[in-house]
């Protein structure tokens, strides 16, 4: 679960707030989309999730961890449960597919036995089998996203966050590669995607939380549509020469849910590998190891929440939830990474 309350975030010497007191609550297995124009805060709020930066204001809480008691050292244990897909891809040009995806196992202390096992069947899931020797420049642009999706997933992450994945790719790959997330999280992985592709979003019909100017000001909790003049910030306006906003915004995005809800269920994706081998490819890398490798997070970075009034029957929850966990014998309790 991931649960963002009243954060804001100034950037150093900047007057106007990045984010400004945005309270958004993603439950497992949602899959989100958070669009907005250029400028308008997606990044920031990524960045707020992975610890790239610190919120000025606010509450963050990942997986039942708590931000403001997370000591540094516990920064890459959360980046690693957490995978992320960037627009750029950010592959080793000089390592082949394999070894791209085999890298990311090889650092967090991953037996090499284990690593063969791993590495073909998330190849397999994200349709890249046959592909394990070839480099990155041999590669379309939808294979090397989907190389970098595979490296995110080796580590079964329970959330994965895409920034722009489809920022470098034609309209044919985007949806293609929208798909596959949508699979993902199918199989029970948090999806957020940040785009301001409107083609996909509308596609999809996922929740939209927009963001325009650091606020959040729309979260269409299924069906979602992207209003893209809505989301546009008011530099943009201006430089369009559009017109002063009317009273009431565009109704789609107007429309605030008050509360998240999970995504609805899809229809079976067509894909290029059968369905049936992805599945069972998903639940073999669910069994595997990996965790085994990782370090556990000390428990103060698990002291609960200090709630505010408009997040506290959230928090209320969750801390119920690990003291009931904390309640069981230690090789019983579940990890607080949703
Ligand atoms: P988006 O991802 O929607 O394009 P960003 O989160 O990157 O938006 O940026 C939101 C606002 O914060 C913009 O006005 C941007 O100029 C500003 N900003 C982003 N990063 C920094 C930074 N490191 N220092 C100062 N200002 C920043």
């Amino acid at each position: 679960m991931i649960f963002l309350d009243n954060v804001s975030k100034y950037y150093p010497h900047e007057k106007v707030p990045a984010l400004d007191e945005v309270t958004l609550h993603i439950a497992p297995k949602e899959f989100v989309f958070i669009v907005g124009a250029s400028g308008a805060g997606k990044s920031t709020l990524i960045k707020m999730l992975t610890r790239e930066e610190k919120p000025s204001y606010g509450k963050i809480i990942v997986g039942g961890i708590d931000y403001d008691y997370m000591k540094k050292r516990h920064i890459p244990h959360i980046r690693r449960r957490l995978g992320v897909v960037f627009q750029d891809f950010k592959l080793f040009p000089n390592r082949t597919v394999y070894e791209n995806v085999a890298f990311t196992l090889e650092i967090v202390g991953v037996p090499t036995a284990e690593i063969k096992r791993t590495v073909p069947k998330v190849l397999e899931l994200v349709g890249l089998s046959g592909k394990e020797n070839k480099f990155p420049h041999e590669l379309s642009g939808g294979q090397r996203q989907r190389v970098a999706i595979a490296r995110a997933m080796a580590r079964q992450p329970k959330i994965l966050i895409a920034d722009e994945p489809t920022g470098n790719l034609d309209p044919e790959n985007s949806i293609e590669i929208m798909r596959l997330l949508e699979e993902i999280n199918n199989f029970g992985t948090t999806i957020i995607v940040t785009t301001h592709d409107e083609k996909v979003v509308n596609l999809l019909k996922k929740r939209v939380v927009t963001i325009r100017d650091g606020k959040i000001i729309g979260d269409q909790v299924r069906g979602g549509h992207y209003d893209l003049d809505a989301s546009r910030t008011k530099i943009e306006k201006r430089s369009l020469g559009a017109q002063p906003p009317k009273a009431a915004p565009a109704a789609p995005v107007a429309q605030v849910a008050p509360a998240p809800a999970p995504a609805a269920p899809t229809a079976p994706i067509k894909h290029a590998a059968p369905v049936a081998a992805q599945v069972a490819a998903m639940k073999a890398a669910k069994t595997a190891k990996v965790s085994a490798a990782q370090p556990t997070v000390a428990k103060s970075a698990l002291k609960p929440a200090k709630p505010s009034a408009s997040g506290s029957a959230v928090l209320e929850q969750m801390r119920r939830a690990k003291a009931a966990d904390e309640a069981k014998p230690v090789a019983k309790r579940r990890k607080f990474i949703h």
